[in-house]
């Protein structure tokens, strides 16, 4: 299995050096060369499996050499060992024709944590065998740092520094990133938003010397193996209510486009998807180009769902390079002029493309707040902000799509006490693992919005 770049000037790589890259050299992202497909037997035979069996079945054609068969299956065992649900990625019904699928029971409370924990054993393996270190370097709006601190924490092969954004992240969320005290996990306070912590990334990538002098790894959801993860979720949920013999629909809450991104690679892949939803909050640029407005970049509005506040949605270049018949070059020019000039318009053969397989829908503040306490009442589900938005958008479309619709209720409403309570007047508890949160010490550094400053800072902090 060979990985290729969306800009079609990086050098293909195996699915190892795809997920210990991140971002490729010509500052695209990779993708498979070509999209295995699993046959109606094989995906009907699925129904009912364990988690980590679904797991090996779906991901391991993406895998090729780079993994033994028992390598990767003791590795899945392990990245789930940890979650506070036996199914993992339970099914609950909230209505007639929709459900949600709860992604928030691993050790952070957000979807997250499925990526991350099998980047986590992932890395481990690899590194031991090469004899090799790495600092994995990631930008957070909260969720991803958090996990990918408790994916890596006191892993002896690899230093971790997340960015995030100061002040715009929930306390829980900081909480989680800046109480483990091993010795190679830094939370990293940056002025700026979100945008701006994945732009200093960017900027840490591009700059070659910098890159290969700390072995600069990413996690960030551009990593392959973390789309691939993700794509294990939507096999579970769809066997479950009747695929392959019957189409089903999803709505994910979106900021990055990881997530719903994997559910295409699983439709790709065979699975019966009619409609992928892209649910949006007021940052919305997504919704507006799917709406056939041009990708155009606005200012990032705070929001009660954090996890989503973006402008720019990285993965959303890999749904391009498809819609574009794989064309890096006119990737790469669609790119430069989102640089250049803050936005670009879509051609209309790749509109057509795009509309084949996602819809969207937008949820201001007020609606999502309504939303919370809507379906605190009407099915005593406590929904958190970003699985508040995606239960309305999915609420609003599941009349057009065919088949049940699937929301991903991304975080555990726990992971945004505030937010919840202020909407239903409910205040939601965390789960008793982590009852001790808020009396834990933190550990943070504030550092300003600069290339050199984070640089020199990284430097100076890695073990050697
Ligand atoms: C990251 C995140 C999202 C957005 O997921 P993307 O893959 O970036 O689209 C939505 N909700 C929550 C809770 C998240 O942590």
């Amino acid at each position: 299995m060979k990985y290729i770049s969306t800009r079609g000037q990086a050098p293909e790589l195996s699915f190892e050096d795809t997920m210990l890259t991140g971002l490729a050299r010509d500052g695209g992202l990779y993708v498979p060369a070509e999209i295995p497909t699993l046959s109606h037997d094989d995906i009907a035979a699925l129904a009912g499996l364990p988690y980590e069996e679904i797991a090996f079945r779906v991901m391991r054609p993406f895998v090729g050499d780079s993994f033994s068969d028992d390598e990767f299956a003791e590795i899945i065992a392990k990245a789930y060992a940890g979650f506070g649900h036996d199914a993992r990625a339970p099914l609950k019904q909230l209505n007639e024709g929709h459900f949600l699928l709860e992604l928030f029971h691993g050790p952070t409370l957000a979807f997250k944590d499925f990526a991350m924990q099998l980047i986590g054993q992932l890395f481990q393996v690899a590194l031991k065998r090469r004899g090799e270190r790495v600092t994995i370097v990631g930008a957070t709006s909260g969720d991803t740092g958090s996990a990918a601190i408790e994916a890596f924490r006191g892993l002896d092969a690899v230093d971790v520094f997340i960015l995030y954004p100061h002040g715009r992240v929930s306390e829980v969320q900081r909480r989680q990133m800046t109480t483990p005290q091993e010795p190679n996990v830094h939370a990293l306070a940056m002025d700026g938003d979100f945008d701006a912590c994945q732009a200093r990334l960017k900027d840490m990538f591009n700059d070659f010397a910098f890159r290969d002098d700390v072995r600069l790894a990413g996690v960030n959801s551009i990593n392959w193996a973390r789309v691939l993860a993700q794509v294990v979720y939507y096999f579970s949920a769809a066997t479950s209510l009747g695929a392959p013999h019957r189409e089903v629909s999803f709505t994910v809450p979106t900021g990055n486009f990881g997530d719903i991104f994997a559910g295409y690679i699983a439709k790709r892949m065979g699975l019966p998807i009619d409609r992928l939803v892209v649910a949006t909050n007021q940052n919305d640029i997504l919704h507006r180009c799917l709406s056939g407005q041009g990708y155009r970049k606005g200012d990032t509005i705070p929001s009660i769902s954090p996890s989503m506040d973006i402008q720019v949605s990285s993965n959303f270049e890999r749904a391009l390079f498809d819609a574009y018949g794989r064309d890096g070059g006119a990737v790469a020019q669609l790119m430069d002029e989102l640089k250049t000039q803050g936005g670009f318009d879509v051609s209309q053969g790749a509109m057509q493309a795009l509309r084949e397989t996602y819809a969207s829908g937008r949820v201001s503040e007020d609606e999502t707040r309504a939303a919370i306490a809507h379906w605190a009442k009407a099915s005593g589900e406590l929904l958190c902000p970003h699985s508040a938005i995606g239960v309305d958008v999915g609420e609003a479309m599941r009349g057009s799509a065919a088949g049940p619709m699937i929301t991903l209720a991304t975080a555990h409403p726990a992971k945004f006490p505030a937010a919840v309570q202020d909407a239903s007047g409910i205040h939601p508890p965390l789960p008793p693992r982590m009852a001790d949160l808020y009396e834990r010490p933190e550990r943070v550094t504030r550092i300003a919005n600069d290339l050199a400053t984070l640089e020199d800072h990284i430097r100076k902090n890695i073990r050697t």
